[in-house]
């Protein structure tokens, strides 16, 4: 297992890259640490892949360096960076056997053929694949296939990581749940540095200890589960994780006020000048429905999803969600909100501004 660090590192797929749009991936420094488990969270395109392969060294990087325990690996192949790597779709030798599928990174390695047979009937197990290890891959589902293919990227415990490129896209809604448990117990058991790539945030946030938010080629925050929702750095994460996401509205700021439309909303911090685009961000947790004071809200729809009630309404012209008790009713003058000062978070071109105590 190895601390990962990414230092100076930046990539474009074009030749002679002229501006920063050009890269797939901006510049980024950061350094994995030593046996955690990472979620790289973005939507498609973002760069997850791009990183990831770099890690890896399936891709060479166009500027910067990898270390692995502060060794300088950014010319080594993948074989000698000794990482386990699963991808979206199955690689499996088709003429072989569910079992020697399993054994091949074993054999490799020289394993004794006791330890192979032990491992491999472990790892069958834990794919839910022990009463199929004599059969040939060939003929099977792509979702077995994939199954296979995770537990070869699983069956070395030696691996310096665990890098998974979404690998639960072909698997059933039940099984990827499965799946998911056993890379975590895997994970507490041999304490790998891992790296599970998704554009899920379920995924991302059960997974992970700390999870990388991707967009637009960078890293825009890394944090807990808890730090992600409490803290949005960009709004991007802040609409991209909670369901509903974040609502980020225009404001102007003063101090420790909002004015949104003429109308004031207390902030629970104060805030120096701020430049450009300035938004509050609160999500729809924090964000109750009255009939008392507060901003003018037009109620469009309430949708029961159990546990609790969404609501969708129309603020001077944009939607807002307010998420309210499974047991609040919803009367027609019902149609202000307020916020809780506390978790309102304000934001400057996108960025989170830190405000002092108010
Ligand atoms: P993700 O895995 O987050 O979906 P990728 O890392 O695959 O994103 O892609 C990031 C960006 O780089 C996208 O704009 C994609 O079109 C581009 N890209 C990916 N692979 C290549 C390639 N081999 N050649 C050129 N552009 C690529
Ligand atoms: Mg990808």
């Amino acid at each position: 297992m190895a601390k990962i660090t990414l230092d100076n590192l930046a990539h474009s797929y074009f030749p002679n890259p002229k501006s920063e749009d050009d890269f797939a991936l901006k510049e980024l420094n950061h350094v994995w640490a030593d046996g955690e488990a990472y979620a790289l969270l973005g939507s498609s395109g973002c760069g997850k892949s791009t990183l990831l392969n770099i890690i890896s060294g399936l891709l060479h990087p166009s500027q910067g360096r990898i270390l692995f325990d502060d060794v300088d690996v950014t010319a080594a192949t993948t074989a000698e960076r000794n990482i386990a790597q699963v991808f979206q779709f199955p690689v499996v030798y088709d003429t072989m056997t569910v079992r020697d599928n399993l054994a091949f990174p074993l054999k490799n390695r020289g394993e004794s053929p006791q330890y192979i047979a032990e491992r491999v009937q472990q790892i069958g197990a834990m794919i839910g694949m022990e009463h199929e290890l004599d059969r040939r891959a060939r003929g099977l589902t792509a979702d077995a296939k994939q199954k296979i293919s995770l537990g070869r990227g699983m069956v070395r415990e030696d691996v310096n990581a665990l890098l998974f490129d979404e690998p639960l896209t072909v698997i059933d809604p039940h099984m990827k749940w499965e799946l998911r448990t056993q890379l975590k117990s895997l994970h507490h058991e041999f304490g790998h540095t891992m790296i599970y790539v998704t554009h899920d945030q379920t995924e991302a946030l059960t997974f992970a200890d700390k999870v990388v938010v991707m967009y637009d080629g960078r890293v825009v925050q890394i944090g807990t589960p808890e730090e992600l929702f409490e803290k949005p750095e960009h709004t991007f994460v802040g609409y991209f994780i909670g369901s509903p996401g974040m609502n980020v509205i225009s404001a102007d700021v003063e101090g420790n006020m909002a004015n949104i439309h003429g109308v004031s909303v207390g902030l629970g911090q104060s805030y120096a000048s701020m430049q450009g685009k300035v938004e509050i961000g609160v999500r729809p947790e924090f964000v109750t429905l009255t009939d008392g004071e507060g901003l003018p809200v037009k109620v469009r729809r309430v949708e029961d999803v159990g546990r609790h009630k969404i609501v969708r309404a129309d603020l001077f012209g944009k939607d807002i969600n307010i998420v309210a008790n499974e047991d609040t009713s919803i009367s027609p003058d019902m149609n202000r909100v307020i916020f809780d000062p506390a978790k309102v978070n304000v934001y400057e071109n996108d960025w989170l501004k830190e405000g002092e105590a108010a």
